[in-house]
C-alpha cells in the first residue's frame, strides 16, 4: 500500500499535504514538525523522484504512433501531471542521515 512517510528519528507519519509542502522547499534537511529533528530524504526515493520525469515522454508514443488527437495529448498530460502531484509524498523516505546523491 501507498504510505506517506513517517519520520525515522520519532516514527511519527507525516501527513500527505504536510510532506507535499515540505517537498517544495529544496532544502536538503527537512525538520520533522514533531520531533524538530532534521530529516533526510533518502537516496532511493530521491532517484524515484527524478525518474518520474521521464515518463512523460511516453505519453507521446501512443499518439505519434497512432495519430491520436491533440485533445488526448493535453488530457493524458494533466492526468500524469495530477498523479505526479497527488503521488509525490508516498515517493518520500526519510532517514536520520544525509547520504550522497549517487
Ligand atoms: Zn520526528
Amino acid at each position: 500500500m501507498m504510505k506517506t512517510p513517517s519520520c525515522a528519528n520519532c516514527h511519527n507519519q507525516w501527513s500527505w499535504k504536510m510532506t507535499w509542502k515540505k517537498s517544495f522547499t529544496f532544502k536538503q534537511a527537512i525538520t520533522c514538525p514533531y520531533c524538530k529533528e532534521k530529516q533526510y530524504i533518502t537516496k532511493s526515493a530521491r532517484q524515484k523522484l527524478c525518474l518520474m520525469p521521464m515518463f512523460f515522454p511516453l505519453i507521446n508514443v501512443p499518439i505519434l504512433t497512432f495519430g491520436v488527437d491533440h485533445i488526448y495529448l493535453v488530457t493524458s498530460y494533466v492526468i500524469c501531471i495530477l498523479g505526479v502531484v497527488i503521488g509525490m509524498p508516498y515517493l518520500f523516505n526519510l532517514s536520520n542521515e544525509d547520504e550522497p546523491l549517487w
